[in-house]
């Protein structure tokens, strides 16, 4: 049994039993035979099932969202937008099974078609701080392709990965299409990676269990997509809109507490304008509503655990902190909005992913320079650009590895649009149109037609 704990109290709200090795075994096994019946639904009745599934989704919306809140500390907007986009993933991909066509390529003496083949049992390994989001955005594309799917939340927020299988069921999904598994990374998470019958693993994480993962992938060559860490600059000339870009940085890193891997925590401001960006940064810092997340009003909940808040505010020891928004006193794992400003591209609150809400502010040259101080990391997620120069835009967009890039804005996740990261921010990518290639191998069919 493995407590769970409202991180907004740090009292327990529920007791979750962890699967055993012996219990992922078995429930592998029954994937694997589910799969060899789900595969067959003709493509009208996956697709309804999956459209039925979003419905009884769109249902539960709000008993949903308020047990994310419970379990993550997750605002109340947040954890709605959240559990509305498990909905909206399952809509689009319920489109997917009628489509899902191969093509006919021409060969002399015969017919050549391509076929896009489901793979089987597909493992997709969730981390905490997104808890339904990035659920289904393995499972869904994945169902749809035609596999069957074991998924292991994180220990920390497995309550609403085990309410969507219980949806699942109620909506029509065969048992055993859709599986959740809760326990321990080192136990369920890695038996995904070493049991043959699992053909491919969806991990999202963080770059250094993602890295050991793919490495145990190689083994059995096992497909795998990785989305792992950021550290994401966000751009701000001299000739932007510096209210609006001001206005807007702190939503770009303090959302979800900064627990975002596309968490713009790398502010690079342009030597003219730097002054003026941080005087108007700071009265958006102090008026950030950081409170109960259960409240409306709530912009930023707490911190995932206390060790994890320790660990973010290990980053602020001994830097210089230009300012800080509040923080509520009392139980939970709270910590205020924090601004600081790096010596050099060396400090380490610059270079390391922090996964809280704490933002390094750098001056920067030229867009040269700025170019090079953005790519100036391992990671490569996202980013943000803010100018009113359309060419210089499309220039340092192209310039920056990143795998998501948004121009006088901070946006970067839509269902529709592709999503993932370059260098060890990740490989492969989820959403948008081609998602479903990668729950998919491709086959290729010769027929003679000579006599
Ligand atoms: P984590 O330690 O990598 O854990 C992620 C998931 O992997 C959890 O379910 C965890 O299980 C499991 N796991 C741990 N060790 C494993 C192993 N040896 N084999 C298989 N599975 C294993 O990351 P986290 O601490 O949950 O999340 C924070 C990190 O994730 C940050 O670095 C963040 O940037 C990254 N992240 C990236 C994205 C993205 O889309 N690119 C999204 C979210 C988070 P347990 O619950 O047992 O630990
Ligand atoms: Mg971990």
């Amino acid at each position: 049994m493995s407590q769970v704990m409202n991180p907004a109290t740090g009292e327990v709200v529920a007791e979750v039993a962890a699967t055993s090795l012996a219990e992922t075994d078995a429930a592998i096994s029954r994937a694997a035979v589910a799969y060899e019946r789900w595969r067959h639904v003709a493509p009208g009745d996956r697709g309804r099932l999956l459209r039925r599934f979003a419905a009884v989704v769109d249902a539960h919306l709000e008993e949903l969202a308020q047990l994310e809140v419970r379990n993550s500390g997750h605002t109340v907007g947040n954890a709605r937008w959240e559990a509305g986009n498990v909905r909206d993933v399952l809509d689009y991909y319920a489109g997917a099974p009628e489509r899902l066509t191969g093509r006919q390529i021409p060969v002399p003496g015969g017919l050549d078609v391509t076929f896009h083949e489901p793979l089987g049992v597909v493992g997709v390994i969730v981390p905490w701080n997104f808890p339904m989001p990035i659920a289904a955005w393995g499972f869904a594309p994945a169902l749809a392709a035609g596999n069957t799917v074991v998924l292991k939340p994180a220990e920390l927020t497995p309550l609403t990965a085990l309410r969507l299988a219980e949806l699942a069921l109620a909506a029509g999904l065969p048992e055993d299409v859709f599986t959740v598994l809760p326990g321990a990374g080192s136990v369920v998470g890695e038996r995904f990676v070493t049991h043959p019958a699992v053909r491919k693993v969806c991990f999202t994480g963080s770059t250094e269990v993602g890295t050991r993962i793919m490495a145990g992938c190689a083994d059995q060559v096992k497909r795998v997509t990785l989305e792992l860490g950021g550290k994401s600059a966000n751009l701000v000339f001299a000739d932007a809109d510096l209210e609006r870009a001001a206005a807007t940085a702190p939503y770009a890193v303090f959302d979800n507490a900064g627990q975002d891997c596309c968490a713009r925590s790398r502010i690079l401001v342009q030597r003219p304008a730097y002054d003026r960006f941080l005087e108007l940064l700071e009265p958006a810092v102090r008026g950030f509503r950081v409170e109960d997340p259960a409240r409306e009003t709530a912009e930023m909940g707490p911190l995932i655990s206390a060790g994890h808040r320790d660990r973010v505010a290990g980053y602020v020891d001994g830097a210089m902190v230009a300012f800080t928004g509040s923080r509520p006193d009392g139980p939970g794992f709270w910590h205020a909005p924090t601004v600081l400003l790096a010596d050099t591209p060396a400090d380490r609150h610059w270079r390391d992913e922090i996964f809280g809400p704490v933002v390094s502010v750098l001056p920067f040259d030229d867009e040269a320079d700025a170019v090079r101080l953005a790519n100036d990391t391992e990671y490569g997620l996202s980013g943000s650009i803010w100018t009113r120069d359309v060419g210089r835009a499309l220039r340092v967009a192209r310039a920056v590895e990143s795998g998501n890039l948004s121009v006088n804005s901070h946006s970067s996740v839509r269902y529709w649009t592709p999503f993932g990261g370059m260098k060890r921010s990740g490989l492969g990518r989820e959403l948008g149109p081609d998602a479903l290639h990668a729950f998919t191998d491709v086959k290729n069919v010769f027929i003679a037609t000579e006599e």
